[in-house]
């Protein structure tokens, strides 16, 4: 299935919750989530009471739109965090999701959006213990040092974002490390309650295991 390429705010609202896909826009007034509490399409849908098999795939379209994961791409990471003995599948599928790297430079501010900061992480602005990735999907492991290459210490546009995000808390697991905001550490494994995402991730294991 290819990536989506119409209107972000449609996701948020299809979903019913901010989706945070747009950057600055998503925290200011202009949210069309904030602005209209009807779903996407002429009038809007009613709010009727959905299946079982509807609220699993709404779990669903939820996280993967929020991480802006393809399908077959999602249906790897369930597949994956199936087979992790320790814990639950669903808070192991978030995990994996969380430690993808566009995801981290996102969690870090370097990136206005995930999709902001997979297109800084795709010409080559960041390196992962010394060598540059350029691969959006990148899982980050415990003790590996993220910065920002010499490229991406050149760019305007990304120092720009990262000293107007400087004060955005980082969640636990990933240390700033440095005074200049150009490094951090990954120290902890993402845990559910650290993840901000508004999802019954058990329902997501439900709808794959059928
Ligand atoms: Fe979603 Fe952001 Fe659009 Fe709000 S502004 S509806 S959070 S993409």
């Amino acid at each position: 299935m290819a990536r989506y390429t119409g209107a972000s705010c449609r996701l948020c609202r299809a979903e019913g919750q901010k989706l945070f896909l747009k950057g600055s826009r998503c925290y200011s007034g202009k949210c069309a989530i904030s602005r209209h509490s009807n779903t996407p399409g002429q009038h809007g849908h009613s709010k009727k009471k959905s299946s079982e098999y509807g609220l699993q795939l709404r779990a669903k379209q939820k996280a993967r739109r929020y991480y802006g994961v393809l399908e077959k791409q999602f249906e790897h990471y369930y597949d994956f965090a199936e087979h992790i003995k320790e814990g639950k599948a669903g808070e192991n599928l978030l995990a994996i999701l969380e430690s993808r790297l566009d995801n981290v430079i996102y969690r870090l501010g370097w990136g206005n959006s995930r999709a902001q900061a997979r297109q800084f992480l795709v010409h080559g602005k960041f390196k992962i213990n010394g060598k540059k990735v350029n691969i959006p999907s990148f899982r980050v492991r415990l003790g590996d040092l993220i910065s920002v290459s010499e490229k991406g210490r050149n760019s305007e546009s990304l120092k720009f974002i990262i000293d107007s995000n400087a004060l955005r808390a980082c969640p636990k697991w990933i240390e700033r490390v440095g005074n200049e905001n150009f490094e951090a550490k990954i120290i902890d494994k993402p845990k559910r309650e650290d993840i901000d995402l508004e999802v019954e991730e058990a329902l997501i294991i439900e709808l794959y295991s059928k």
